[in-house]
């Protein structure tokens, strides 16, 4: 068995915790709430330190710098809600498997980004916009 399948999440190392981050970029893209429902709204808006490459240029710094920047590994699951459904960490949680096209499974992310399972030329910087209502996209649900 795969690590992922026999450990949960507070049992991996730190290696194999980082291996399982796709690197999609998603949980960048800023979210709207509601308060009511706690229905999570992904937005086109990404955080203006994400870069073309889906790498955050700040990373040591970047929870100093970016008040709701999501520091998965502390964070609590009840919050899992804000990451995308594809989320390795989300699934994981949530007793599902990895998606099929996962780079562990596959060995590459090139299925992830055709598939669209992650942030493309289609986000904005919020450097350039204030994220609101009118920026709300449909994120594609992981098919596996
Ligand atoms: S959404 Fe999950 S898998 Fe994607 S970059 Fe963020 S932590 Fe990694
Ligand atoms: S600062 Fe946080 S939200 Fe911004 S790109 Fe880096 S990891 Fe993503």
């Amino acid at each position: 068995m795969a690590f992922w399948e026999e450990k949960t999440l507070a049992e991996m190392t730190d290696s194999e915790w980082e291996s399982l981050c796709d690197g999609c970029g998603l949980c960048c893209l800023h979210k709207l709430e509601d308060i009511e429902t706690l229905e999570v709204e992904f937005t086109c808006v990404k955080c203006r330190y994400l870069d073309a490459t889906r790498q955050c240029e700040v990373y040591e710094k970047r929870t100093d710098l970016v008040e709701d920047c999501l520091n998965v590994r502390d964070l609590d699951p009840e919050y899992y809600r804000w990451l995308p459904d594809s989320c390795a960490y989300r699934r994981i949680h949530e007793g599902q498997p990895l998606p099929q096209w996962h780079p562990l499974l596959v060995g590459h992310s090139q299925t992830m980004e055709e598939g669209g399972y992650a942030v493309g030329d289609w986000a904005i910087s919020d450097a350039l916009v204030t994220p609101d209502a009118d920026f709300i996209v449909r994120i594609k649900a992981s098919d596996s």
